[in-house]
């Protein structure tokens, strides 16, 4: 499901756009045109609240952008990759490949975001000193980097502040650990939050709701990382893989499917990996036509593989966010395994029972 628009590249990183922000970007024009200052612009006459709360939040989010490039290029100096940036509803989000477990880098990626907030922050305060026409849209924008840099060192996931905990804590005891204590903090803040929210502001209680559920997300994605720890690929792929060829009829694959109950095959042409065929791409030949298209026809060419020296958590986490239900194993450019989603949620269960000791 491909819930983002791809923007441009900045230093490498791709930029994205979430669905959500196209809907909220027309709505906070709208807030802004009418809330009174230093909210808003309600205090102009009509025309120019509009141009001024659009300017406004471009700007906002230009500032968010800035906040999530300084997060990234930390991580880029500190060796941790970046796949992309996303800007959506609650902010921006840089995801990183892998989440680095030296306590220092992460510290130091994580405050990164909200100290430029603070000097974007301080860099309006100064204009809008100084600049008396703009005044108002400089003044705006100060309270907004000010509470963004503020907001994001709540110390709760999935925000700043709690990674920032998160590292205070990892740094004298197991990674494992901190998340949890952190997640734990987490999650009573965000349950202190939701009943104040409930009384004075239910923006307060909704913004809550989701601390809440990133608290619980980071402690389970942790604690899944941790249970892998160790495992390769290897230890955990299915071997002796059944394979077809690329000029195999859908209806005769259908029948290999059925015959070994296989939902999905790796397409071999001259001992060499060219494509993924699954039940979903035979389900999109009409009955009538199965005896004639060949599964080349029907293959995905543009293929997830793993090599059976990666990381077992590795390829959760590709798996989990690709969708992709089956990865082939490849080494020196042959087909040596495959790791499906059953094997990976049979190894979860004997390794949870294994570890309950
Ligand atoms: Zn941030």
């Amino acid at each position: 499901m491909k819930s983002s628009i791809r923007l441009a590249k900045i230093f490498g990183i791709p930029l994205e756009l979430h669905i959500s922000f196209l809907f909220i970007l027309p709505v906070f024009i709208w807030i802004f045109a009418f809330n009174l200052p230093p909210w808003g612009f309600g205090n102009l006459p009509e025309p120019l609240n509009y141009i001024y709360s659009t300017v406004a939040t471009l700007l906002l989010f230009t500032s968010i952008l800035i906040h999530e490039i300084a997060h990234s290029l930390v991580a880029l100096k500190k060796g941790v990759k970046i796949r992309s940036i996303t800007l959506m509803l609650f902010g921006g989000v840089a995801s990183m490949e892998d989440i680095p477990e030296d306590p220092k880098s992460e510290a130091l990626i994580s405050s990164s975001g909200p100290l430029t907030s603070f000097s974007l922050a301080l860099a309006f305060y100064f204009l809008h000193l100084f600049t008396s026409p703009l005044e108002n849209l400089f003044y705006f924008l100060f309270i907004v980097n000010l509470a963004l840099a503020l907001f994001n060192l709540i110390p709760a996931f999935p925000m700043d502040g709690g990674r920032i905990l998160r590292a205070i804590f990892a740094s004298r005891m197991p990674f494992l650990e901190a998340t949890k204590k952190a997640a734990e903090i987490g999650k009573l803040i965000a349950i202190f939050m939701a009943f104040f929210g409930l009384f004075y502001n239910l923006w307060l209680f909704v913004i809550a709701f989701f601390i809440y559920i990133g608290a619980s997300e980071e402690e389970r994605a942790t604690a899944m990382t941790s249970l892998f720890e160790g495992l390769r690929i290897r230890d955990i792929m299915t071997e002796n893989v059944s394979m077809v060829s690329p000029d195999l009829s859908v209806e005769e694959l259908l029948f290999k499917m059925f015959e070994e109950k296989h939902m999905g095959y790796p397409v071999i042409q001259e001992g060499r990996l060219v494509g993924v065929v699954t039940l979903e791409d035979v389900r999109k030949v009409p009955t009538e036509r199965r005896r004639d298209v060949k599964i080349y026809e029907i293959m995905s060419r543009d293929v997830m593989v793993a090599s059976p020296d990666d990381p077992l958590s590795l390829i959760v986490k590709k798996m989990s966010e690709t969708g992709v239900g089956r990865v082939p194993v490849v080494e020196n450019g042959k087909v040596i395994g495959i790791v499906t989603r059953t094997d990976i949620l049979r190894s979860l269960q004997l390794l949870t029972e294994m570890r309950r000791r």
